[in-house]
Formats: structure tokens, C-alpha cells, sequence
């Protein structure tokens, strides 16, 4: 199972390399890896696995995280009226999205970093996407198109951005003047790490 000391740090090279498209039919390499990333943020939700574990809270984990260049990442969130998002999501793309730009007031937050970040990070507040997912049935990559708006959306920009090695404290930004804060609250709400 994926812990902390496998999922690597700013400076890696990897996390700034884009990746490569996954080949279907899936590996069972791939099947495994799809698993794994997922087990990971369920886990990291789970409070008797993250002491036992010393996991990092998170809703999505994307593969060059753990310095495997590949197209696919893992999320599992809830949106505000919980309902849940969890797939493991293969060859993803943004077909479309709002004009409209959303961002945690808190600012994101990312298991790849390790330091205190200020600023936002500016999100499409919805997108249309479309690619494969892992069916977990089957074992095998199905087709997908989803449409999500909120957080479930900026979670998938997040880990979407980590597929083309781009990391969100390349995007922080004091204020955005265009864009609208996704909770009203002054919480702190983190992306891949919740405190
Ligand atoms: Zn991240």
C-alpha cells in the first residue's frame, strides 16, 4: 500500500515532467497502480489508518506522485450536499468548462508539498470532462464523461494539473479579482491535505 515516504516532494523532477498516456487495455500493472492511488486517499480519510499509517488527509492523489509518469489519477470527495466523487480516472481531458473561476479561500494544499503556502490558486468553477475510469468490477477502463462543478471540480484541475506536471504553487496569486470564493467560510480547506 502507498505511504507517505513513497509519494514524492517539490524538487522531483517527475512532478514537473509531463506524463504519458496510459495504454489500454489496462496492465495489470496499471489495474494495480489505479487501485493503489485510490486506497490511498480512502485510507487517508479513514482516522484509525492515517495514526496507524501516518497518512497525509487527502482527496485525490495523481500517479507522478509517486514518481509513476502516467495519465491517471485517484479522487475521493464529497461535494457540499454529500455526494461522492471517487474514481480512479485514466487518460483524462477537459473538454469544456465555465468561464466562471472558483478557489478555496483557504488556499489548496497538495501531498507533494511539504511547506506552508500562501496565496489562491484559480479553478474553472465547472468542467466537462471526458476519458476512461477504472471499473472495479471488471478490472478494466471503461469510457467516461462527467460533468462536476464546486470542489469536486477544483480537485480534478488539481490533480489534472499534476498529469501535465504542473504543480499549483505555480498559480498563486494574492487576490483574484474575477474569480469567486467556493465557501463562504474562512476555513481552511485543502485540496490534498485537510487539517
Ligand atoms: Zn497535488
Amino acid at each position: 500500500m502507498i505511504k507517505m515516504n513513497h509519494i514524492i516532494r517539490e524538487g522531483h523532477p517527475s512532478l514537473t515532467t509531463p506524463s504519458k498516456p496510459v495504454l489500454l487495455p489496462l496492465s495489470q500493472k496499471d489495474v494495480d497502480l489505479a487501485k493503489s492511488l485510490l486506497e490511498y486517499v480512502k485510507n487517508s480519510q479513514d482516522e484509525t489508518m492515517v495514526a496507524k499509517h501516518k497518512l497525509r488527509p487527502s482527496v485525490g492523489l495523481a500517479a507522478p506522485q509517486i514518481n509513476q509518469l502516467k495519465r491517471m489519477f485517484a479522487m475521493h470527495v464529497e461535494d457540499m450536499d454529500g455526494s461522492i466523487y471517487s474514481y480512479v480516472m485514466i487518460n483524462p481531458e477537459i473538454t469544456g468548462h465555465t468561464s466562471e473561476e472558483t478557489y478555496l479561500p483557504g488556499g489548496e494544499g497538495c501531498l507533494s508539498v511539504d511547506r506552508p503556502t500562501e496565496g489562491l490558486t484559480p479553478r474553472f468553477y465547472a468542467i466537462k470532462v471526458r476519458g476512461y475510469h477504472l471499473d472495479f468490477e471488471t478490472n478494466t477502463a471503461k469510457p467516461i464523461e462527467l460533468t462536476l462543478e464546486g470542489y469536486p471540480a477544483i480537485v480534478f484541475q488539481h490533480e489534472n494539473d499534476h498529469l501535465d506536471g504542473i504543480m499549483f504553487t505555480t498559480k498563486l496569486y494574492p487576490t483574484l479579482p474575477n474569480a469567486f470564493p467556493l465557501f463562504e467560510t474562512e476555513d481552511n480547506v485543502d485540496l490534498e491535505h485537510t487539517e
